[in-house]
C-alpha cells in the first residue's frame, strides 16, 4: 500500500508517497509560501533511486487545496508521475500537532475526530488549524480514501500525573486543561523503537533517555516503552535550549519584562519563541554556524553552546534519576545526528553514572545507527537517524489494519 504522509504548516505542506511494500520513498517534497505571490513547489521522484528527478515549480500557489491538487498532478503525471492516479494511494497520513487529553494513538479520521481537534485549537493555535487545513483538503481531494490523524502529543499521554501537573490552582488543570502535554511524539517513540530493536529486547522492557536535538529539542523519559517524562511542556516552549526559543525560564520574567521594559504579552511571547535561545544569545541560531563562529573566536556563540549544552546534561541527569535503569541515551535529530561536539558536551561529566564516551566513534558521521559509547559504558549512547514521515505512514497502516482484524 502507497500512503501519503502529509504535514500542513500555516504557509506550507510538507508531503512523502512510502510505498509500504518495503518502505521506500516514491515521492518527497514541499510546498512553501503559499497565499504569498512568489509560491514554491520542490518534489523529489524516487529520491535516491537511479530514476531520482527533481523538479521545481515556481507560482503563486493560492491556498493549501491548489497547493496540494498540483503535488497530486506532480505525483500521477503521465510521463514522470510515480502512480497512475489518486487511487493507488492507499491512506492519507497527517501529522496533527496537538491531540491534547483526547488522543492517546493515531486516529481513523471522521468528522468527530475533526472536531475534537478543533477544540484543542486553544492549545496550539498556530498549528492545529494549519493541520486541519490539510486535512480538509486532503479529504476533499481524496475522498473516499482512508486518512488518519498521527498527533505529536499521543505518544506521551502515558506520564503520570506527577510529571504532568504543573503547580498551580487545580483548577487552571480542570477549566483549561493546563498541564504538560510535550511534542514530538513521533520522533520519541519512533527511535524507541528502533533502539529496542538495536538492543534486541522487547520495547517494552526497554527504559530509554531519547533526545531529539533539531531546531525544537525536547528530551523524553521512556520507561518499559512508554513516555513517563518529557520537557516539552504545555507548548514546545518548556524545556532544553532551542534554536529560538528559550526553554525553561523563571515564570516572573514574564511580569518583570512586562512591568520593567514596556513589553506586552503578545511581544514576550514572540520573543521566547523566535528571538530567544541560542540566537537570543548569540544571534545565529544553526549550530554549524555557531560552530564556526566558536572557532574564529565569538565569545557569544561559545556562550550560547555552553548554555545549550549545560541544559541537555541536567535533564539527561535528571532523567536517569527518574528511571533508575537506562538501557540506552539516544540522540536524534538535526542536530543530534550530526553534531558530534553537541553529543560530547551534553554528556560531559555524566562518568560518575558511568556513561563514557567513544571520542572516536562520536566523531564518525553516518546514515545508519551508530554506538558512539565505550564497551565499558555501563549505559550505552546510541545516535538514531529519526524518521518522522516513515513513522506516520507505519502508524496510518497500524489503525487501517486494527480496524479491518
Ligand atoms: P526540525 O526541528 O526543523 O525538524 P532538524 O531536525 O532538521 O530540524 O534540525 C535542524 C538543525 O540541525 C539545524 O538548525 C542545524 O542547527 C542542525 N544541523 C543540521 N545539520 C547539521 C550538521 N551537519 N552539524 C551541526 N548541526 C546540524
Amino acid at each position: 500500500m502507497n500512503v501519503l504522509v502529509i504535514n500542513s504548516g500555516s504557509s506550507s505542506i510538507k508531503f512523502q508517497l512510502i510505498d509500504m511494500g518495503d518502505e521506500t520513498v516514491l515521492a518527497s517534497g514541499l510546498v512553501e509560501r503559499i497565499g504569498e505571490p512568489a509560491g514554491l513547489i520542490k518534489c523529489t521522484l524516487c529520491p535516491g533511486g537511479s530514476a531520482e528527478n527533481e523538479i521545481k515549480i515556481e507560482s503563486e500557489i493560492a491556498d493549501h487545496q491548489s497547493g496540494m491538487r498540483r503535488v497530486v498532478d506532480i505525483l500521477t503525471d503521465e510521463e514522470n508521475g510515480v502512480v497512475q492516479n489518486r487511487d493507488e494511494i492507499g491512506a492519507v497520513g497527517h501529522r496533527v500537532v496537538h491531540g491534547g487529553e483526547a488522543f492517546h494513538q493515531p486516529t481513523l479520521i471522521d468528522d468527530d475526530v475533526i472536531e475534537a481537534i478543533s477544540r484543542n485549537i486553544p492549545l496550539a493555535p498556530l498549528h492545529n488549524p494549519a493541520n486541519l487545513d490539510g486535512i480538509r483538503v486532503a479529504r476533499d481531494i481524496f475522498a473516499g480514501i482512508r486518512q488518519v490523524a498521527v498527533f505529536d502529543t499521543a505518544f506521551h499521554q502515558t506520564i503520570p500525573d506527577r510529571a504532568h501537573i504543573y503547580a498551580l490552582p487545580y483548577e487552571l488543570y480542570q477549566k483549561h486543561r493546563v498541564r504538560r502535554y510535550g511534542f514530538h511524539g513521533t520522533s520519541h517513540k519512533y527511535v524507541t523503537g528502533e533502539c529496542a530493536r538495536l538492543l534486541a529486547k522487547p520495547v517494552s522492557e526497554c527504559n530509554l533517555v531519547t533526545i531529539h536535538l533539531g531546531n525544537g529539542c525536547s528530551m523524553t523519559a521512556v520507561e518499559n516503552g512508554r513516555s513517563i517524562d518529557t520537557s516539552f511542556g504545555m507548548t514546545p516552549l518548556e524545556g532544553l535550549v532551542m534554536g529560538t526559543r528559550s526553554g525553561d525560564i523563571d515564570p516572573a520574567i514574564h511580569a518583570f519584562l512586562h512591568r520593567n521594559n514596556g513589553m506586552s504579552v503578545e511581544e514576550i511571547d514572540q520573543m521566547l519563541n523566535k528571538a530567544s535561545g541560542l540566537k537570543g544569545i548569540c544571534g545565529m541560531n544553526d549550530m554549524r554556524d555557531i560552530h564556526a563562529a566558536v572557532a574564529d573566536g565569538d565569545k557569544l556563540a561559545r556562550l550560547a553552546l555552553d548554555v545549550q549544552t549545560y541544559r541537555n546534561r541536567k535533564y539527561i541527569a535528571s532523567y536517569i534519576a527518574v528511571l533508575g535503569r537506562v538501557d540506552s541515551l539516544v540522540f536524534t535529530a538535526g542536530i543530534g545526528e550530526n553534531d558530534d561536539i553537541v553529543r560530547a558536551r551534553s554528556v560531559e561529566g555524566l562518568e560518575i553514572f558511568g556513561i563514557v564516551l567513544d571520542e572516536d566513534v562520536n566523531k564518525q558521521r553516518a546514515k545508519e545507527p551508530i554506538l558512539i559509547s565505550r564497551k565499558e559504558s555501563s549505559i550505552p549512547i546510541w545516535v538514531i537517524p529519526t524518521n518522522e514521515e516513515l513513522a506516520i505512514a507505519r502508524e496510518s497502516v497500524s489503525v487501517l489494519n486494527d480496524r479491518e482484524n
